[in-house]
């Protein structure tokens, strides 16, 4: 691994965004910083006895606009200079999306792959116990992220009700139907994805129907903004996992492909047209209309930025694009819809999950699905718009979007 870290990246994009829109450095300091940090131990008795320990974080980057809010990441490479980015994105990300919450995020180093069912069940459970003192509906609510899952969301959320002695649904969003769920939040993120993708589109007078799509990462978030972007008419041409990903030039017949893959988890096995196998770094470079990298950080470098051919990066992914890879794609022409304004949709559903729990009293999908076009679609046209006013990238814009509406919230509470 290179010397990247994602949280100096933040602190880049933060102070180009302050200087641009004229904010001074103390009206912003304050978020250079995470109110709170916290690193555990969980230990986890495994399958033949013996036991484990496993290192877990979650970080508080800000609570000044309500509750803390993210993710937990369960994955091998989870650090914590990752965990500190992604919930210093989260505070833009909400601020972006003018929803009520602050920003954090949660890890836990570990391969979820490698554990049998019940020692993830037992692994969550320690995770949640020892975060136990610094959650809670309306303090930090977790959620999904890469490598979690709705039923961990269960477990954690049943975990926590324990502790408290009585039914905590508020607490963790992301959850199963039958426990407290809320219609849509699974598809969420792809959809908020699709939303984003059709109005820049329909910004730059392209028909969506025949628009290549290459989307790396075939979890949670790339497989549905592919499905759903199929679904309106465009080409998945390219679909990865970590074992790497295949390149169907014509377009993928994605519905089979999706349902098969969900079943073995098999690209190779689940694709049953003739496809070129490529790597992960060869994804980003083909030659399409629309990327949409939804795995992991650091994808989009200085290195191969030069090589890009997509008109448009759809960042479904948190973190995907350096800061030097924004500066070259940016003199390229090409447009990169930020994460925390593209990946929203998650968050945006979250917050609903989380009104619904409060009030108990539940929404279908279609008025979820509704709600979350018209929130996504607003907070996409103020960045259009801000991008307009200081001619700048999409992601600066965001980025003023926020630090507008945090300075504001920070200036009036003293
Ligand atoms: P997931 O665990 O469902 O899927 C991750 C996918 O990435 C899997 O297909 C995995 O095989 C693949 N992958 C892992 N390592 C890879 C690598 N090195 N190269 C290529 N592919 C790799 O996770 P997800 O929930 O879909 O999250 C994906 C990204 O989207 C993350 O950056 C996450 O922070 C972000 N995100 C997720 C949500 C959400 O609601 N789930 C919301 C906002 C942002």
């Amino acid at each position: 691994m290179s010397q990247y870290n994602p949280y100096d990246n933040f602190i880049e994009v933060l102070d180009t965004a302050a200087d641009k829109a004229g904010i001074s450095l103390s009206e912003y300091v304050t978020f250079k910083y995470p109110e709170r940090e916290l690193k555990v131990s969980i230990p986890v008795k495994m399958d033949n006895g013996e036991i484990k320990v496993f290192e877990g974080y979650r970080v508080q980057h800000s609570t000044l606009k309500g509750p803390a809010k993210g993710g937990i990441r369960f994955h091998h490479d989870v650090n914590l200079d990752e965990v500190r980015a992604l919930s210093a994105w989260m505070t833009f990300k909400c601020a972006v999306s003018n929803i009520p919450y602050g920003g954090g995020k949660g890890g836990v180093v570990c391969n979820p792959r490698a554990l049998s069912l019940a020692e993830l069940e037992r692994l969550t459970r320690g995770y949640i116990t020892k975060i136990a003192p610094i959650i809670g509906p309306d303090k930090d609510i977790p959620a999904p992220d890469v490598g979690s899952t709705p039923q961990m969301m269960d477990w954690m959320m049943d975990q926590y009700s324990m502790i408290q002695g009585a039914p905590s649904p508020a607490v963790v969003t992301g959850k199963s139907l039958e426990v407290d769920g809320s219609q849509g939040r699974n598809e969420a993120t792809g959809r908020g994805i699709c939303y984003v993708a059709l109005e820049m589109l329909k910004n730059s007078n392209i028909d969506v129907k025949g628009v290549k799509v290459a989307v790396q990462g075939m979890g949670n978030v790339g497989s549905i903004s592919a499905e759903l972007l199929y679904n309106e008419g465009a080409k998945i041409v390219a679909v990865s996992n970590s074992t790497g990903g295949i390149y169907v030039e014509e377009g993928l017949d994605y519905l089979p492909f999706l349902a098969e893959y969900n079943k073995t988890r098999d690209l190779y096995a689940s694709c049953k047209q003739p496809y070129k196998k490529v790597s992960n770094a060869e994804l980003v470079e083909l030659p399409c209309d629309i990327l949409i990298p939804a795995a992991l950080e650091n994808v989009i470098t200085a290195e191969n930025a030069d090589r890009i051919k997509a008109k448009i990066v759809i960042e479904g992914a948190n973190g995907p694009t350096t800061t030097e890879a924004d500066d070259i794609l940016f003199n390229k022409g090409i447009t990169v819809i930020p994460d925390i304004l593209a990946n929203s949709g998650g968050v945006i559903v979250s917050y609903f999950e989380w009104v619904q729990n409060l009030q108990s009293f539940y929404w279908d999908e279609d008025e979820v699905n509704m709600k979350l076009k018209k929130q996504i679609t607003r907070a996409f046209d103020e960045v259009v718009r801000t991008q307009k006013q200081f001619d700048v990238s999409m992601r600066v814009a965001a980025y003023i979007v926020a630090l507008r509406r945090l300075t504001a919230a920070r200036k009036l509470r003293g």
